[in-house]
């Protein structure tokens, strides 16, 4: 696949925030980190992780970890995206996907790179407002809503698919009423210090629950700021 995002010439090539580094990232992804779909590799091979990022740490973007974004949030580490995404691709052709905490933007980027309709939501102005600018830059559509997201965006469902990036200690209902027959949902839930990934899928014969593994996120808070 062609890259979709063409860099200006005075950062492609420079060391650290390179196709090169980026093409790294993704081998390690796939061959230290297991992960498998070819679509999502792609996706990240093309998306520059460094403009998700403040400049004075561009040059750690490609690294395998989380980093921070500001206001005590943190873009996620590369293979959790990869590996949310690819939980999220599984089973069935998602079109329209929720996110609930767009932060840096990277995950909902990465899902709109993929050619999927998303729908992002923010508690935090400030995040969402350089997430949104960030989008526009890349050419990337994305509908964005800053509020609380836990309750999601009623208007805009059902979803074939909802990630949420944040940790809750439980699910809200009303998130598990706007996903689609046949859709599914990743979680983290749990306590502050380590959770469990979710995904619940509404299938034919019902919910069917799994836990993806351990994680650790940034706590799902309640109100905006
Ligand atoms: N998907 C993001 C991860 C950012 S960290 C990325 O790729 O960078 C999680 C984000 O969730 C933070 O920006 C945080 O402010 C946001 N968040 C926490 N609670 C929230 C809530 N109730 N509604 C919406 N966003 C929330």
């Amino acid at each position: 696949m062609t890259p979709r995002f063409h860099l200006k010439p005075e950062s492609a090539g420079q060391g650290m925030t390179s196709q090169r580094a980026r093409d790294r990232m993704v081998d390690r992804l796939r061959s230290e980190g297991g992960i498998r779909d070819e679509r999502v590799l792609s996706a990240l091979r093309s998306l520059p992780r460094h403009l998700f990022i403040d400049e004075a740490l561009a040059s750690r973007a490609y690294e395998d970890t989380a980093l921070p974004i500001g206001n005590g949030q943190t873009i996620s580490q590369p293979w959790v995206v990869a590996r949310m995404t690819e939980a999220l691709l599984e089973h069935g052709a998602p079109k329209k996907v929720l996110e609930i905490g767009t932060g840096s933007g990277y995950q909902g980027a990465v899902l709109a790179t993929l050619g999927l309709e998303v729908y992002t939501v923010e508690r935090i102005e400030e995040l969402l407002r350089i997430a949104r600018r960030r989008f526009r830059n890349l050419g990337l559509n994305l509908r964005t809503k800053h509020d609380d997201g836990r309750l999601g965006w009623p208007e805009h469902g059902p979803f074939d698919a909802i990630i949420v990036t944040a940790a809750g200690a439980h699910l809200d209902r009303s998130l598990m009423d706007q996903l689609a027959d046949g859709g599914t949902l990743i979680a983290p839930v749990g306590g502050s210090a380590t959770q469990k990934l979710l995904r619940k899928r509404k299938t034919d014969q019902g919910l069917v629950e799994e836990d993806l593994g351990n994680v650790v996120f940034v706590p799902l808070v309640s109100g905006i700021i």
